[in-house]
């Protein structure tokens, strides 16, 4: 495990997929030198980057543990309208490096019990040595635009109201490309060509990286997927309903969209 930091750190301090917030307007961690001094204990704490020059720590707080006073657990999706990028960012990456040792403390092969490797970000089994490395899941998130419009489809899970552009997770042995293609057809029934890359987020719930593309409809008639797709349709730039958080990587595509749409006709 690595020595306590030097300096004052900020601690992103997650008790199972919640994080330990101080109470305030906005959503702040606790600075402190040690985890102790933020009056909790952790099972596991490792160093996630920096933050506006500051070192930030990952702990795990064990469910034992109460809330220390002026302070309180959220869950991330709670926060995530309220905080920025880089702290979502960090916090995102804390959340996937605890996540991934909660649930590694455990040989997946043999059931022996592992232990955190020295020099690198991995566990490692006590009795036949397999190394059990973070997992990250790759995920596209595609827009598709027809002309000036763009589609947007709604999940079961989504806040009311809200719509968005179609994602899933790419499954072995396929490219990304074929993902793409095989999603839009599930999830909508459609066709798309085109692609372009946009940019990409990771994603910590639990532990995704959203690929992010961009694509033209090329042909097919919308046939949202039962269970997996309430409703889907075409939407332009000057009539959109509900969109995601500003930090997501769906909604910069959304309002890259936007901003293509307002280029193409001056008002
Ligand atoms: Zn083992």
């Amino acid at each position: 495990m690595p020595e306590r930091p030097t300096d004052e750190a900020l601690w992103f301090a997650f008790q199972g997929d919640r994080l330990l917030v101080l109470e305030g307007d906005e959503p702040r961690v606790p600075r402190a030198s040690t985890v102790a001094e933020i009056g909790v204990e952790a099972l596991f704490r490792q160093p996630v980057g920096s933050l506006n020059g500051s070192p930030c720590w990952a702990a795990e707080v064990p469910e034992w543990v109460g809330v220390p006073p002026g302070a309180a657990f959220v869950d991330l999706r709670a926060i995530f309208a309220a905080v920025d990028e880089e702290f979502f960012a960090v916090a995102g990456r804390a959340k996937q490096v605890v996540n991934w040792h909660a649930t590694h403390r455990f040989c997946g092969k043999c059931g022996g019990v592992t232990e955190p490797a020295s020099g690198e970000l991995a566990m490692r089994c006590t009795r036949c040595g397999m190394m059990h490395y973070p997992r990250v899941s790759p995920a596209v998130i595609v827009r598709v635009r027809r002309e000036d419009e763009i589609l947007l489809a709604r999940s079961p899970g989504f806040p009311k109201g809200m719509r968005s552009v179609l994602a899933g997770f790419v499954e072995p042995g396929e490219s990304i490309e074929e993902t793409i293609h095989r999603e839009v057809r599930e999830e909508v029934g459609i066709e798309v060509e085109n692609l372009g890359y946009f940019g990409s987020q990771p994603w910590p719930f639990p532990n995704s990286l959203m690929i992010g593309f961009t694509a033209d409809y090329a042909g097919g008639e919308i046939r949202p997927e039962p269970g997996e797709i309430e409703d889907a349709g075409w939407y332009r730039a000057d009539d959109l309903p509900q969109l995601p958080p500003k930090v997501s990587i769906a909604r910069r595509m959304i309002d890259a969209f936007t901003a293509e749409a307002r280029m193409r006709r001056p008002r």
